[in-house]
């Protein structure tokens, strides 16, 4: 059995089952935008609605909102994003490559082992230019710099904003948390690695505001829930690792940072960070609008400016997480069989029903049950071609846990075979059970 070597396999994978397509592919693509097909978007869904039942739903002290991309462009001088959000971005003399002078290493284009068109051996960098990474536009029909609104580099500081409207709506005390999941957008200087850097994406984030004393202890306890969460969603533990921030790569608003990184083929990447915001983006919004954003303790009738533990993580980045910890190929009967192992809670298409041949009383059995599952809300596949080990290949690609075979016995006394992908075991299950022995194993998640 193998993991997944190259990058390049799990795109073509991904093109090739429905999950990921290149923007605008017809168009030669963007290369920084990618668009989620048939099976793409409910894998994205799944993990958008894991995330929010975990953060929101099952919690008391967190609560949802939803707010604009567009915001006052005063937001973002507020939080420092018009002023610092900055990448050095590094010219190549010669062959007018540009690169992120933090992120040089291997990749610059003198050691790059075979060159693209323009490249020189040798690179002549010169000096690095703050690149601001916000995207800019226009509000209005007059496109004057009075007019100029940028599009959200992250959800974060609508939930900065709305901070008193939610606490009192929703009678919240500290310590609480607000969450929220939405397109975010970076005018990124190399996006690459597929779906992992993309200039625009999307982002689940949580704003935890809590008293200024306690972060440190809240910083730990919501470090150890995420990586709880992902452990949780089946991505193996000795994939993950936490990376704190030294005090030079620290954010303008951070005491204190950690990543969740990935050991991707492309090296430890982090997909997920935890930062300690304290309560410079709250002061800063007090400071900019002139509004207070204090929490008053209506026990004891104390004041104070909340200090904020944010988790923040990539939708793009976790389906990414996913797809490359599930991918493996082993070898069956002198044949390659490709798997996404996915968490059932992650898969697309949760069960396939085939029957076996298209005769004798077997598709209309095979209908009916198909049609039981996807009236409970298991979304469920309806295939009748090809071979039944081609179809179980193919639902093996594409993720899907359970395959369910009527064959010419079911006619006979109502069973199906069970066949579950990682283990390729097949069991016989009444036809009338299926059913329910799917939700069993799904645990009540559709
Ligand atoms: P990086 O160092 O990779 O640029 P970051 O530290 O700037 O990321 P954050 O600002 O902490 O990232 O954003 C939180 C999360 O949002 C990241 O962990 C990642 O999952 C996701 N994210 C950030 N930028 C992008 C991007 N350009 N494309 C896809 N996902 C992104």
């Amino acid at each position: 059995m193998s993991d997944l070597q190259s990058m390049d396999t799990l795109v073509s994978l991904a093109k090739r089952r429905g999950y990921v397509f290149q923007s605008s592919e017809i168009y030669g693509g963007t290369g920084s935008v990618w668009d989620y097909g048939p099976l793409g978007v409910e894998l994205r869904r799944n993990v958008m609605d894991a995330w929010w039942s975990a953060m929101v739903h099952q919690r008391d002290d967190v609560e949802g909102l939803d707010s604009g991309i567009l915001m006052h462009p005063r937001v973002w001088e507020a939080s420092g994003h018009v002023e610092g959000f900055t990448d050095p971005l590094v010219e190549c003399k010669h062959c007018k490559m540009r690169f992120r002078q933090d992120q040089l290493g291997a990749s610059a284009c003198g050691q790059k082992p075979s060159k693209a068109p323009g490249e020189t051996d040798s690179c002549d960098l010169g000096e690095p230019r703050l690149f601001n990474l916000m995207f800019e536009t226009f509000m209005g029909p007059v496109k004057d710099a009075a007019a100029t609104v940028y599009l959200r580099p992250e959800t974060a500081q609508g939930s900065y904003v709305n901070f008193l409207n939610v606490q009192t709506s929703a009678r919240q005390k500290i310590p609480f948390g607000v969450a929220q999941m939405g397109k975010a957008f970076r005018n990124e200087i190399t996006p690459g690695n597929f779906i992992f850097r993309t200039r625009e994406f999307e982002q689940m984030e949580m704003q935890y505001f809590v008293e200024p004393g306690t972060d440190d202890e809240w910083f730990e306890y919501w470090r150890a829930q995420r990586l709880e969460w992902h452990r949780s969603l089946g991505i193996r533990g000795e994939k993950l690792r936490l990376t704190p921030h030294g005090p030079n790569e620290l954010a303008h608003y951070a005491k204190t940072a950690e990543d969740i990184e990935y050991e991707f083929p492309f090296g430890w990447k982090e997909f997920e960070g935890i930062h300690n915001r304290t309560d410079f983006d709250l002061g800063r919004h007090q400071e900019y609008s002139g509004k207070k954003l204090e929490y008053v303790d209506s026990a004891s009738g104390k004041r104070f400016v909340p200090y904020v533990i944010e988790t923040a993580v990539g939708v793009g980045r976790t389906m990414l997480v996913a797809m490359v910890d599930a991918y493996r190929e082993e070898e069956v009967e002198g044949d390659t069989r490709v798997v996404l192992g996915l968490h059932p809670r992650l898969a697309p298409i949760k069960v396939a029903v085939f029957p076996l041949v298209k005769k004798d009383g077997m598709p209309e059995i095979a209908e009916a049950l198909h049609k039981e599952l996807r009236a409970a809300g298991i979304p469920s596949f309806y295939d009748t071609s090809g071979a039944i080990g081609r179809r179980y290949r193919r639902q093996d690609e594409a993720g899907t846990p359970w395959c369910v075979t009527v064959d010419g016995q079911s006619v006979e006394d109502g069973s199906v075979t069970v066949r579950d992908r990682d283990t390729m075991d097949q069991s016989r299950v009444a036809a009338s059970a299926v059913r329910a022995w799917v939700q069993e194993r799904l645990g009540g998640v559709a």
